[in-house]
């Protein structure tokens, strides 16, 4: 039976492992398929495309989309998308721009009260990489404010903090066309979450009714009554549901392949997607793909 993890993220984000070494610990853990899905942006995918050929195991390009509804944040992962589409690739271009003028904001506001400046974050970020509250998080453990990203996250970096600065993105009905104009799969991450961000059945339909293809069912932030609810959902509008580790590296306690897409749910997500090629390696499902 195949181990899929269809959610990582790298130093071209806000992980803390480069590209190549994301799809190396993928292996090690285990792992026969995982896909790279960083926030905003498609620059990890050669290196994590050469290194899974380099290990043989089956890589799947992906992004995780950042998007807005009213208060809520939502993010949609866009699998095998094409990185050319114009408008796909200049909105994200976009998003990343504001991330960083956003980044800088809270940094500024930061410095009055904290001895960090903006350029201090910046080192923290590998050049071109899209910026997050997590090079901020660690920024302040660096300088020894916090002990780790959590404790930033649940203090000073918090959405109720005085510092905070929200995001400003797309709609996510939005990046749902985009990603499918780019021939891509949009499913949605985290989805039922505890507490505010969490999406009712009713915000659910109304992304499947703007095209959404998937949920990330299994994944550590989700409660089990709205896993119910996704598990239903899935099986009345004919979703794709998958299951994902959202690995981050040492940011985060989520370990690789803590939560899996079974193969059949994989196999549905490899057919739906045709704006860029994965990476099939060895066992079954490769043995298939190669075939045709
Ligand atoms: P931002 O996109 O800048 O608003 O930052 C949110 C990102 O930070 C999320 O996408 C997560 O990847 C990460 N994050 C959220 N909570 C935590 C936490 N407690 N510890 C580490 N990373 C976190
Ligand atoms: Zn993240
Ligand atoms: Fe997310
Ligand atoms: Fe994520």
């Amino acid at each position: 039976m195949w181990r899929i993890d269809l959610h990582t993220h790298s130093t071209a984000s806000d992980g803390t492992d480069a590209p190549a070494d994301v799809i190396r610990a993928a292996a090690q853990a285990g792992l026969d398929a995982v896909a790279l899905t960083d926030h905003d942006t498609t620059r990890g995918w050669d290196a994590a495309r050469a290194a899974a050929l380099e290990v043989g195991i089956t890589f799947i390009p992906g992004i995780e989309f950042s998007t807005r509804r009213g208060h809520r944040s939502i993010h949609v992962l866009g699998y095998l998308v094409d990185p050319q589409h114009a408008e796909l690739s200049a909105t994200l271009q976009h998003l990343r721009d504001e991330r960083s003028v956003r980044g800088k904001r809270i940094a500024e506001a930061l410095a009055v009260d904290y001895p960090l400046t903006w350029a201090d974050v910046l080192e923290h970020a590998e050049p071109g990489a899209t910026i997050g509250r997590p090079h901020l998080a660690d920024t302040l453990v660096t300088k020894g404010i916090v002990a780790d990203r959590s404790e930033a996250f649940a203090t000073i970096l918090s959405a109720r903090s005085p510092y905070y600065v929200p995001q400003d993105a797309p709609d996510p009905a939005e990046a749902i066309h985009l990603i499918r104009a780019a021939g891509g799969v949009p499913v949605v991450a985290h989805p039922v979450s505890q507490g505010r961000h969490a999406l009712s059945r009713e915000d659910l339909e109304q992304l499947v009714d703007a095209g959404l293809m998937g949920v990330e069912e299994g994944h550590r932030e989700n409660t089990p009554a709205g896993r119910e609810m996704l598990r239903r959902l899935a099986a009345e509008r004919d979703l794709i549901l998958t299951g994902s580790s959202d690995y981050h590296g040492l940011g985060k306690p989520n370990r690789l392949g803590e939560h899996l897409t079974s193969p059949e749910q994989f196999a549905r997500l490899l057919a739906a997607g045709h704006g860029s090629e994965a990476v099939i390696g060895q066992g079954a499902l490769g043995a298939q793909e190669s075939a045709r």
